[in-house]
């Protein structure tokens, strides 16, 4: 397969003199047309800042990236990006089609396509039948799987998800999960999925990238040797799955410089905290 994506020494720091925090350091991997690949690290490892990097929305201070062998400079026109935050990411006052459609002005020149193209999208996420509907008529997964709409619409080279589903609850996110791996198959799309879950990385990934604690490199480029049919109980119930989660919660509590690892009760704890967190903060919008 051709390579879709090549991050090269991406280094990436924030502000200046002593106070500058490098956030990403000597980053350098490819990911495969067709792949879904999983990065997944503590909250605050630099995980959104690599995202944006690639996004080409921050310029890295160093190292590059090259999208199907262009270099990044600016926001790529053949790239989608899926945020956490739904709830910002929709415009509330067009409707569901119209949020669809509006990423297409500027790639697709006759309206009717456009609108072909949105209603084709929103099939593809079992969403067909809310096209006049406005995005706060629906609920937060349906908000979420009209932002996966949107942005396969476009028919990206490169789908980026940037903990996507992280603000919903654990029903919904198993459904969006499943969701996400039949239009992947379906459309053969590229995607890097960002999250701190180990166990989604495992499930959603072809292979799972492993940061380190901040400033992020990588630890481990591990592939995920499950059939590509996946089911939410019984491949989270085989040993390949159990063995890999394992490995890599391993990996993620023993810091690369030796100094002692947090236990896996309190990286747990941790991560519950920074959901729960989560859940706070959607609940106030
Ligand atoms: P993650 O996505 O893994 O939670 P981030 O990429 O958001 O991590 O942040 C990585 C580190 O960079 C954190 O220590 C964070 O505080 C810092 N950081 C993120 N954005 C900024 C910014 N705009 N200015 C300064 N520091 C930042």
């Amino acid at each position: 397969m051709p390579t879709m994506l090549a991050v090269s020494g991406l280094v990436h720091r924030y502000g200046g003199g002593p106070t500058a925090h490098t956030a990403v350091n000597e980053l350098s991997f490819t990911v495969e047309a067709g792949q879904l690949a999983c990065i997944v690290g503590p909250s605050g490892c630099g995980k959104s800042t690599l995202l944006r990097c690639i996004a080409g929305l921050i310029t890295p201070s160093g190292g590059e990236i090259r999208l199907h062998g262009d270099l990044v400079s600016g926001v790529p026109a053949d790239l989608a990006v899926v945020f956490q935050d739904y709830s910002r990411s929709l415009f509330p006052w067009l409707s569901v089609r119209r949020n669809v459609e509006f990423p297409l002005r500027g790639r697709v020149s006759r309206r009717s396509a456009r609108r072909a193209r949105a209603e084709e999208a929103l099939s593809w996420v079992g969403l067909a039948d809310v096209g006049g509907k406005y995005p706060w008529q629906l609920s937060g997964g349906m908000q979420q799987r009209v932002s996966i709409a949107r942005a396969l619409a476009c028919q990206p080279a490169l789908l980026l998800m940037d903990e996507p589903f992280a603000s919903v609850d654990a029903q919904t996110r198993a459904e969006l999960e499943d969701l996400l791996l039949r239009v992947r198959r379906e459309q053969g799309s590229t995607v890097l999925l960002v999250t701190h879950d180990i166990d989604e990385s495992v499930y959603l990934g072809d292979r799972v990238l492993v940061l380190s604690r901040s400033p992020a490199t990588i630890v481990a480029d591990l592939p995920v040797d499950l059939p590509p049919d996946r089911d939410q109980i019984t491949t989270r119930g085989s040993s390949t799955f159990v063995d890999l989660r394992t490995e890599i919660a391993r990996l993620l509590h023993h810091s690369p410089d030796g100094t002692p690892a947090p236990t896996t009760d309190r990286f747990l704890a941790a991560e519950r905290a920074e959901a729960a967190r989560q859940a706070r903060v959607t609940t106030r919008q």
